[in-house]
């Protein structure tokens, strides 16, 4: 018993350690042949990249974080490769940039997820399986992410079960907050377009041990957003409105820490 609760303190003690630089995994999606959604020669890999190379530099010049890009160049990269990377840098979060389409071309605006333990919506399992269409093994949106530090520790099953509970538990709140400060400060957001939270089992984010957000820039498949996601002004933009939404979630956890 003395032995859960020191795991449990040190879980708290480790969410409560003092403001340091967020460690951020800037991901952009697809890569080599997959190229995700495509559209005239316009290809989502291409615009997943330069929003990514946007944020990252502007993270990088902010002391407040410190950003790791999965992918800087038109190479391909699995989605465990991306998992893995989040993992070997200790990442204090994963964020994942796409493109969508939809057969429906009406349907437009950004996107957010993040990974929870609820029971996934049709549509979200329908765009989930898009983009993880390249993994060999479709995900099925049940499985938990695995901390390696606790099979180190040799704890028993009982103990590592709680430990587990309270670390997911506190990813899927941070995520959660994560992807509401993505989306308040997202400036394309106007009224009547589909800017909607939501949970998928994407594969990279269910891998996931670390605060986790998925991030659908807009909808190849729409003319207006097809204007947007082909111009270099708006996608240097949105890459700003992502900035400045993770800056608001590191000033909110920072400011959790002192209220505590
Ligand atoms: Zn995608």
């Amino acid at each position: 018993m003395r032995r859960t609760l020191g795991w449990i303190f040190l879980v708290l003690f480790s969410s409560l350690a003092s403001a340091k630089p967020l460690t951020v995994v800037v991901d952009p999606g697809h890569g080599g042949r997959d190229r995700g959604a495509t559209r005239k020669n316009v290809f989502e890999a291409d615009i997943t990249l330069k929003v990514g190379q946007h944020l990252f530099e502007l993270l990088k010049k902010d002391r407040q974080f410190r950003p790791i890009l999965s992918r800087a160049s038109t190479n391909g990269l699995s989605l465990s490769d991306r998992a893995h990377i989040a993992k070997k840098t200790q990442a204090d979060l994963l964020l994942s940039i796409h493109v969508n389409s939809n057969p429906d071309p009406r349907a437009r605006g950004a996107e957010f997820y993040f990974q929870n333990q609820l029971e996934p919506d049709e549509e979200s399992m329908f765009l989930a399986h898009k983009e993880n269409s390249f993994e060999e093994e479709a995900p099925t949106g049940k499985e938990a992410p695995t901390y390696d530090f606790l099979d180190q520790n040799r704890l028993s099953p009982d103990v590592a079960s709680i430990v587990t509970d309270l670390l997911n538990g506190d990813r899927v709140w941070r995520s959660s907050h994560i992807v509401k400060a993505l989306k308040s400060n997202w400036r394309g957001f106007r009224k009547g377009r589909t800017n909607a939270v939501r949970q998928a089992p994407f594969f990279v984010l269910s891998q996931m041990t670390a605060p986790s957000a998925l991030v659908e820039l807009g909808f190849l498949t729409n003319n207006e957003d097809f204007a947007d996601l082909t111009n270099d002004d708006k996608l240097r933009s949105m890459a700003e409105d992502l900035y400045r939404g993770l800056k608001a979630y590191k000033d909110s956890m920072d400011k959790a820490r002192v209220a505590f």
